[in-house]
C-alpha cells in the first residue's frame, strides 16, 4: 500500500490499483479521458517518488526525465507526491464551420488559437463545460489558419451526440493539446510512406500526408482509406484531386462489402496494403483509427517486412468513462 500526497492531502493506493482510480475512489478526481494510456489527458508529474516504467512508456524522453507519467497506468510501488501536469495548454476558440462529410461524419473547423503549435497528425482533447473530455485528431496542417477535426457519430455517445446535435457555428469550443507522437518526420524525403486506416482514421492521415507533401516528400506515398461500404468513405473527390496534383501520391479507397469504388479495392483493409505493395521493408508506416484495425495492420506490416520502430500508430481507443 503506497501513500500518495496530492494537493496537501494523503491518499492510500492499494497494490493492484492504478493511481487514477484510487484517487477518484477517495474523492480526488484527476482529468482523464481514455483511461488506456492513449490520450495522455491524465498526464501527471511525480514531485517525489518514482513512477513505474509502464506509466512512462510512450512518453517523450524529455517528459519522462521530468517525472511525468500517466496516472491511468501507474500502480505505485512506493510513496509519491504528485502534481497536475501543465504541459497541455487549454484553449477556447469559436467554431467557424460545421459540415456533414457523409451520413455519420462531420467536419469541424475552429480558429487556430494564437501560439498553438502542433505537428500534423497530433490530437487535441475537446472538453465540454461539465468536464467531459474526448480526444480528436487534427486533420489540418500547421500552415492552415484553422484546426480541422473529423468526428464520427457514435450511437448514444456523450461527446459525439453533443457535437452533432447541439454545438453550432459561432459557439466556443474548448480543448487542450496538442498530444501524440504519430506525425511526419522530415529528413528522408525519398522514403516510401504507407498511410492506412478506416473511418475517421483518415483525419490524422490526411494531416500527415499534406504535411509530407508540403515538406517536399518525393518518395511514394500510399494512402489506403477503408470503410465497410462506399457510403462510409469521404473526401473522395479531394483525395483524388490531390493524387492528380502529386505524382508520388497514390490514393486507394477500400470497402469491405459491395463493389470496389472507382480506382479502389474491395477486401479487408488489414490485408490490402501488403497485398498491393508486396514487401514493406524500408517503409515508414502510419496507422490510425479503429483499434482492432490498427493492431491488425501493424501485425501484417511487420510480417511484410516493416521494422517495428518505423510503424507509428494512433488507435482511437474508446473512453471508459
Ligand atoms: C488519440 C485518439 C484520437 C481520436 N481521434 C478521433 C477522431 O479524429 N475522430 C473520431 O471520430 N474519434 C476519435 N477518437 C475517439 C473519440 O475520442 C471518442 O472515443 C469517440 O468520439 C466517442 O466518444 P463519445 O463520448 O461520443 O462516446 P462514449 O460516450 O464514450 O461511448 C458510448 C458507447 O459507445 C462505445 N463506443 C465509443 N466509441 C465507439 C466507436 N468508435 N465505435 C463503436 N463503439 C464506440 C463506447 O464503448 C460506449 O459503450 C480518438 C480517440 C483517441 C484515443
Amino acid at each position: 500500500m503506497a501513500t500518495i500526497r496530492f494537493e496537501g492531502q494523503d491518499y492510500s493506493c492499494a497494490e493492484d490499483e492504478v493511481l487514477l482510480d484510487s484517487l477518484a475512489r477517495q474523492g480526488a478526481v484527476l482529468p482523464s479521458a481514455c483511461k488506456a494510456g492513449a490520450c495522455q489527458t491524465c498526464l501527471t508529474r511525480a514531485l517525489k517518488g518514482k513512477p513505474t516504467p509502464v506509466s512512462q512508456q510512450g512518453l517523450k524522453d524529455t517528459l519522462a526525465a521530468q517525472g511525468y507519467f500517466l496516472a491511468c497506468l501507474c500502480k505505485p510501488v512506493e510513496d509519491m507526491e504528485i502534481g497536475l501536469a501543465s504541459v497541455l495548454s487549454e484553449y477556447s476558440v469559436p467554431l467557424m464551420r460545421k459540415e456533414l462529410l457523409n451520413e455519420s461524419i462531420i467536419r469541424l473547423r475552429v480558429e487556430k488559437p494564437e501560439g498553438f503549435s502542433y505537428r500534423a497528425g497530433q490530437f487535441v482533447n475537446v472538453r465540454r463545460s461539465d468536464g467531459l473530455s474526448r480526444s480528436y485528431s487534427l486533420a489540418s496542417i500547421p500552415s492552415d489558419s484553422y484546426l480541422e477535426l473529423h468526428i464520427k457519430r457514435v450511437a448514444e455517445g456523450e461527446m459525439t451526440t453533443w457535437l452533432f446535435d447541439e454545438v453550432a457555428e459561432g459557439d466556443m469550443l474548448s480543448f487542450s493539446g496538442p498530444a501524440g507522437d504519430c506525425f511526419y518526420l522530415a529528413g528522408d524525403l525519398e522514403r516510401p510512406l504507407l498511410l492506412a486506416g478506416a473511418g475517421t482514421g483518415l483525419a490524422p492521415l490526411l494531416g500527415i500526408m499534406r504535411d509530407a507533401l508540403e515538406q517536399g516528400h518525393r518518395g511514394p506515398i500510399h494512402l489506403f482509406h477503408a470503410s465497410l461500404a462506399t457510403s462510409g468513405l469521404y473526401l473522395i473527390d479531394e483525395l483524388n484531386a490531390l493524387a492528380k496534383q502529386h505524382a508520388q501520391l497514390k490514393y486507394t479507397p477500400c470497402v469491405l462489402h459491395g463493389d470496389a469504388p472507382i480506382g479502389g479495392m474491395q477486401g479487408n483493409i488489414i490485408d490490402l496494403p501488403a497485398q498491393v505493395l508486396g514487401t514493406l521493408s524500408g517503409y515508414r508506416i502510419y496507422l490510425c483509427g479503429d483499434p482492432p484495425i490498427v493492431s491488425g495492420l501493424r501485425q501484417k506490416s511487420f510480417m511484410a517486412g516493416a521494422a517495428m520502430q518505423d510503424i507509428y500508430s494512433d488507435p482511437f481507443v474508446f473512453s471508459s468513462t
